[in-house]
């Protein structure tokens, strides 16, 4: 869908943060590319991807892939998106790795919010290709920003997190899902794994709303068993052949997530956390974090 001409009028320089007209800085002087009527606007001096590589993607699962399910579940996203499309009430909302719909991101979808969605790739949903290491948005753009499972690919977690604040109105929401325990993944795009308390202190200049497990140690074990027989593999050709048995043999852990997902102990295996959270202009104090330590792992 094509961007609104108020979020037209909002779209910075990713190198320089001057407004731009027809894509072109007014104070840099850089111009941006753009794919159909979609902008590229990236800073190829801090960014892996380069304009010239922004080409449209094929979404297929290759091969056996497309007749498996995925390897778990997010039992948490569904009811967090709704609870986050409540609490934004309209505005509009900022899709940080945004391609395609994520996982339980239907009420997103369906809210009437006006979504903006970004991503470093072209895809289905893609309006903006940009990087979150530097948001092409004039502060304070977005009454919410969202990131599933794109922390872990950024190479600098802490300048995305800080850069989503920025975009932000006051009080704005941010929510965020990322990995824990789960094994490598985009292969040389995933650089980064976080406790719920790591997750929790990238947030720290928000106020917490709700956080915890997003998907379950199930999961863990799942991708765990799977990564494990992969790495037996010696050709890629095996290593599907491994990965297809490992999900099959895998599945039925599936149904004991849903039994341990609010589980104190849970915390401390979860495949995935999540936090929700208001812009605050207060960091979090550090041993205020260690204080909401929520798991079992007592010392
Ligand atoms: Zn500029």
């Amino acid at each position: 869908m094509a961007l609104s001409s108020d979020m037209m009028d909002r779209l910075r320089c990713p190198v320089c943060r001057s407004a731009l007209v027809a894509l072109r800085c007014t104070g840099c002087a850089r111009e941006y590319p753009a794919r159909g009527d979609v902008p590229v606007l990236l800073d190829g001096s801090i960014s892996l991807f380069r304009p010239e590589e922004i080409v449209p993607e094929t979404m297929r699962k290759p091969g056996l892939g497309r007749f498996l399910p995925e390897l778990g579940e997010n039992l948490k996203a569904a009811a967090n998106y709704r609870r986050f499309v409540e609490l934004v009430g309209r505005g509009r909302v900022l899709v940080v790795g945004g391609r395609i719909l994520g996982e339980g991101m239907e009420a997103l979808a369906s809210s009437g919010l006006e979504l903006v969605e970004t991503d470093v790739a072209l895809g289905p949903r893609t309006q903006i290709v940009c990087d979150a290491h530097s948001l092409p948005f004039a502060d304070e753009t977005f009454d919410g920003v969202i990131a599933q499972a794109v922390l872990e690919h950024v190479l600098d977690p802490v300048r995305c997190v800080a850069e989503m604040h920025r975009v932000l109105k006051p009080a704005g929401l941010v929510y965020a899902e990322t990995p824990f325990m789960q094994q490598v993944h985009a292969g040389a795009y995933d650089f980064h794994r976080f406790t719920h308390l790591g997750h929790r202190r990238l947030f720290r200049e928000f106020d917490e709303v709700d956080s915890g497990a997003a998907c379950g140690p199930a999961m863990a074990l799942a991708w765990s068993f799977t990564y494990f027989l992969q790495s037996f593999a010696t050709s890629t050709r095996q290593r599907k052949v491994a990965r297809a048995v490992g999900i099959m043999a895998s599945y039925p852990l599936r149904f004991l997530d849903p039994l341990l997902i609010d589980r104190p102990a849970t915390i401390d295996a979860a495949s995935a956390v999540y936090f929700l959270g208001r812009k605050s202009g207060e960091p979090l104090p550090d041993r205020e974090l260690t204080r909401q330590y929520r798991g079992m792992d007592h010392v």
